[in-house]
């Protein structure tokens, strides 16, 4: 195998396989790698755009029984710390969204035992009926998988309620990495990659817009990496072709200051470098072939960074997050607002671009 023939390859738009890919990751000199990735960008992205949107995180709550390794943000269920975000705490988020141009929530939380579907679907319907512009962007594969279980329910029956309720799409929250031996060691409560799957390509069948995630930089290796982005890549194919499917792929690092996972770990774990990030990005672009949009991380990575990734085929920065709390409560402390966000994008090189949560251009 040499990288030449891959390059060339992917180019002309042929799959690679796993061991290709994995190939391509550990041989490939980062600039060629980068140049490559940037090249298959242009196809899916002629224009020199770059997404940008104004949407807000809010958390429904941190109790969760779940207790991920790499999470500092949720509370035990019984600890004097939870909360449950209530009707008059949303309200005032979401009139200063609007206030800010955004009309979308990230709508997510913990695994709180006690907070069934008709929790869920009551919860949609009020914010849909105080805000009928809202979009919401809300829960994740874990969250489903839960509510089947408790509920008794199947997977496309839960999503089926959950859509007539007002939810517009479904966030890829939960990958992290989907290799049930990683997944085993940091979050053993949590869906497994079998399950995660399962979810999203119910979402897919519904027509419901989904996007996909990792989190990366931990105890997997560069052949799990690998193996996350064909599992997805896979997914897609396997989408009707009524559907949209992953509109994006959105990659991050593990935050990992004062998690369990960095005290359990802290002589075996990585520290992903910038050129490792961007190797990182570039092999998404070149796995990837079938999802549209790579967004880049600058909460994880920062703003140089982000605006690197930008050559090693990411074509979105995301949004300006006007609320994060489980990122950052790891150690991950950028921000933007919405003029220096626009501003990143420039001075990279680019054309800011605000997006709607379709990707589609405002
Ligand atoms: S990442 Fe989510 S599921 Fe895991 S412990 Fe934190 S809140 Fe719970």
């Amino acid at each position: 195998m040499e990288c030449k023939s891959l390059y060339i390859k992917s180019l002309n738009k042929e799959k690679l396989s796993f061991e290709e890919g994995l190939f391509l990751y550990e041989n490939a000199p980062l600039s060629e790698l980068m140049f490559l990735a940037n090249e298959l960008r242009k196809k899916f992205k002629p224009e020199r755009k770059v997404g940008w949107i104004i949407d807000r995180n809010i958390n429904i709550t941190n109790g969760c029984f779940v207790q991920c390794k790499f999470c500092n943000f949720h509370r035990k269920i019984n600890d004097s710390e939870v909360f449950i975000t209530s009707i008059s705490e949303y309200k005032e988020k979401i009139n200063e969204l609007f206030f800010l141009g955004g009309n979308q929530i990230l709508l997510q939380g913990g695994l709180h035992p006690n907070l069934n579907l008709k929790f869920y679907c009551n919860l949609f319907e009020n914010l849909k009926n105080l805000f009928p512009n809202l979009k919401l962007h809300a829960l994740g594969p874990a969250e489903i998988i839960h509510l089947t279980k408790i509920e008794n329910l199947s997977i496309c029956k839960v999503l089926e309620f959950l859509i007539e309720s007002g939810l517009d799409s479904l966030p890829g929250a939960g990958a992290e990495i989907l290799n049930d031996r990683v997944r085993k060691i940091i979050s053993p409560a949590k869906c497994t990659a079998a399950e995660w799957s399962a979810v999203m390509h119910e979402a897919h069948r519904l027509n419901l817009p989904t996007s996909a995630t990792m989190m990366f930089g931990h105890i997997e290796t560069f052949a799990e990496r690998i193996e996350h982005l064909i599992l997805l890549r896979d997914l897609q194919e396997k989408k009707p072709k009524y559907s949209k499917g992953f509109i994006t792929f959105v990659l991050w690092t593990f935050q990992g200051e004062n998690t369990v996972l960095q005290q359990q770990f802290s002589d075996s774990l990585q520290k992903v470098s910038a050129s490792e990030y961007l190797r990182m990005v570039s092999i998404s672009r070149v796995l990837l072939n079938n999802i549209e949009n790579i967004q880049t991380s600058w909460l994880t990575v920062g703003k140089e960074i982000a605006q690197l990734s930008l050559y090693a085929g990411a074509n979105d920065f995301g949004s300006i997050m006007i609320e994060e709390n489980v990122v950052k409560s790891a150690g991950a402390n950028y921000s933007f607002d919405a003029s220096e966000i626009q501003k990143a994008i420039c001075e990279a090189g680019f054309l800011p671009q605000q997006r709607n949560q379709k990707y589609e251009f405002i």
